[in-house]
């Protein structure tokens, strides 16, 4: 007989398994060992969000760990609160203070970020160890135990429940976070916030909202340890802690959520078995498990660089149990989610596109430089609605960094550009893309690792409202099944509705050109730039291509495209820019171009003019 998925999925098991076990009379060294576990996976979960996900290393956690343990402490004991109060305390304080670091240091990238939260681990620390009100070195005793629907949570047998529900709660919020628009975005943080820019999405705002979710997990974490306890002092919130919970995160495999727990189960019993056996061992007393912990830590990310959750997943797998994981491949359950596309959906609304032949685009006289290195040099043209216009030009001419320009993802050097009548030389990737124009990328810009869905659906971005909070209780799915759909459309449409499901990274560089000419149509473009499109494609795909950029011109788009094979863009465009050193150095309809002395003898030598 099938059980159903979900049954069968590692998830239920595990937590089936977890809810049974404070049934069992097991000793209660078991219980103590499962509930410092689950309170470090806890805190290692918004280290998986922050780190692992969101690229964004900190070595603080445990200093958030420590304000949400402190806040109840003080509260509980001093002010006689209940601990449902310190635990909104905590959250507060820790949410507040992220928010504080946060808003100063993640828009520097590179190291501030560690090294800030370094910075902040230490003198947290220190601040535990010397004020009086947070009883120095000795710390705080007498917290009460919590108490839940009339039940004392005094023992380690009833704290376990509390402490695996919050680990339950936490891996369902996040997942379900991260199999959204926001989690998308999220996603993309790492590696792709240029593109998550170009498609609309304040990345800074996102990176700081993930540094905040990862210290308000810490903060439940610390309640939780805090009334666990009974007790607090400052050591088990010191910088050292937080490279451990960083470690926990990176053996466990730092993108999976679920590896958090792996990883804090891993890590945690390893130490306990090394501190008991060690000194046994060797016959003296000293930190060797340290030692030994280090070596075993460099023995596992050498077997398996991403963590042992990857690893655990293929034996499940190979077992034709629980197919359903998250990450793996971005093959997510949301990602599957055209299958419960709402019948009779209606087509998301279209921007009204402006009337053919109206002037939708102007470069004047714009400039880049690059110390200098002029790249774009006084560059004047201009473009219509339902017009395909070629920019082409030997490499190194400047067409990119035109590209760049037109986009926001470069400023200007000097010059104006002009869309729809209004100057966009001076607004962000973010508004330009929001006014109508949408681009692809010379070097594709993808997530490997998502699927192809998931790729294209980061630039439906703009089409939905909803945010992190309404993803992670799931109020999205409606919105999300739309933005999904809108994707699937886009990708049917360019021809790779086939592909949907595989991973980005899998697909051939052509193809992966093609999954970002789907993305920028999501954005509901009126103007769509074309970087190389056709590079690494072979005829038939070509031909494919030529009829899509006819359609949409078709349609009222306009579309500026830059592509160094010669039959095609003679083939399908209605005008030609030439670029030579970042100058203009002739425009026209292709078949004077063809015999423009001045582009003949910038090509001489290179691609040749059909
Ligand atoms: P094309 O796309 O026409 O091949 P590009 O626009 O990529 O040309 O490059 C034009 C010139 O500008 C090249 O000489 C390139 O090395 C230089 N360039 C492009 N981007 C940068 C940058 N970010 N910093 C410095 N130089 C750059
Ligand atoms: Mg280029």
């Amino acid at each position: 007989m099938m059980l159903p998925r979900w049954i069968r999925s590692p998830a239920v098991l595990f937590f089936v398994v977890m809810g049974l076990l404070p049934l069992l009379p097991a000793p209660p060294f078991w219980y103590t060992m499962g509930n410092y576990i689950g309170v470090a996976a806890v805190a290692v979960i918004g280290l998986v969000l922050l780190t692992g996900v969101a690229g964004m290393t900190s070595f603080g956690q445990a200093a958030f760990v420590g304000l949400g343990a402190y806040a109840t402490a003080v509260l509980c004991t001093a002010q006689g609160w209940s601990p449902w109060l310190g635990l909104l305390a905590g959250l507060l304080l820790s949410g507040g203070s992220a928010a504080l670091i946060g808003a100063i240091t993640v828009r520097l990238s590179g190291h501030f970020l560690p090294l800030a939260t370094i910075a902040w681990a230490l003198s947290l620390y220190y601040l535990f160890g010397t004020v009086e009100l947070l009883g120095k070195y000795d710390g705080l005793s007498g917290i009460p135990p919590i108490s839940l629907l009339g039940f004392e949570l005094d023992t380690p047998r009833s704290m376990f429940a509390l402490i695996w529900l919050a680990v339950l709660l936490c891996v369902v919020l996040t997942r379900n976070l991260l199999d959204s628009r926001a989690g998308r975005t999220i996603r993309a943080l790492h590696g792709g916030a240029v593109m998550a820019e170009a498609m609309g999405a304040n990345t800074a705002r996102y990176k700081l909202a993930s540094f905040i979710c990862a210290a308000l997990m810490a903060s439940v974490a610390g309640w939780l340890y805090a009334h666990l306890q009974r007790s607090v002092s400052a050591a088990p919130f010191g910088l050292n802690v937080g490279i451990e919970y960083l470690f926990m995160a990176v053996i466990g495999g730092v993108a999976h959520v679920w590896g958090a727990i792996i990883g804090a189960g891993v890590l945690l019993l390893l130490k306990a078995v090394l501190q008991d056996w060690l000194p046994q061992l060797l016959g003296s007393v000293g930190s060797f498990e340290t030692v030994a912990f280090g070596v075993i830590i460099i023995l596992v990310l050498q077997r398996s660089s991403r963590g042992l959750w990857p690893v655990l997943l293929r034996l499940f797998k190979q077992d034709g149990v629980g197919q359903e994981d998250g990450q793996e491949n971005g093959k997510k359950s949301g990602a599957r989610a055209p299958a419960v596309e709402p019948a009779g959906f209606a087509a998301m609304p279209v921007r009204a596109k402006p009337a053919r032949g109206e002037c939708i685009l102007q470069v004047r006289r714009a400039r880049k430089q690059f110390g200098g290195l002029v790249a774009v040099n006084d560059m004047e043209f201009e473009l219509h609605a339902g017009e395909i216009v070629g920019l082409i030009g030997p490499n190194g001419a400047g067409k990119s960094t035109m590209f760049n320009l037109i986009t926001g993802v470069l400023p200007v050097t000097s010059g104006e550009i002009f869309y729809q009548g209004q100057r966009i030389d001076s607004r962000n990737s973010r508004e330009i893309v929001r006014r109508g124009v949408a681009r692809t990328f010379q070097h594709v810009r993808l997530m490997p690792e998502m699927s192809v869905l998931e790729n294209v659906a980061i630039g439906a971005y703009l089409r939905g409202r909803s945010g992190m909070l309404s993803a992670a209780l799931r109020t999205n799915r409606d919105e999300e099944a739309r933005l999904l759909h809108l994707a699937a459309e886009q990708l049917r449409r360019v021809g790779m509705g086939e592909l949907m499901y595989q991973a980005a990274g899998s697909l051939a560089l052509g193809q992966q050109r093609i999954l970002e000419i789907a993305r920028a149509l999501c954005t509901d473009p009126a103007l769509l730039l074309l970087d190389e499109p056709a590079a690494g494609l072979r005829l038939k795909e070509k031909q494919a291509l030529a009829t899509l950029l006819s359609q949409l011109r078709a349609e009222g788009m306009a579309v500026l495209i830059v592509e160094h094979d010669m039959d095609f863009v003679m083939g399908l465009t209605d005008r030609l820019v030439v670029m030579e050193f970042g100058t203009r150095i002739a425009q026209g309809k292709p078949a004077e171009i063809r015999q423009d002395p001045a582009v003949l003898r910038a090509y001489l030598g290179g691609v040749e003019l059909a």
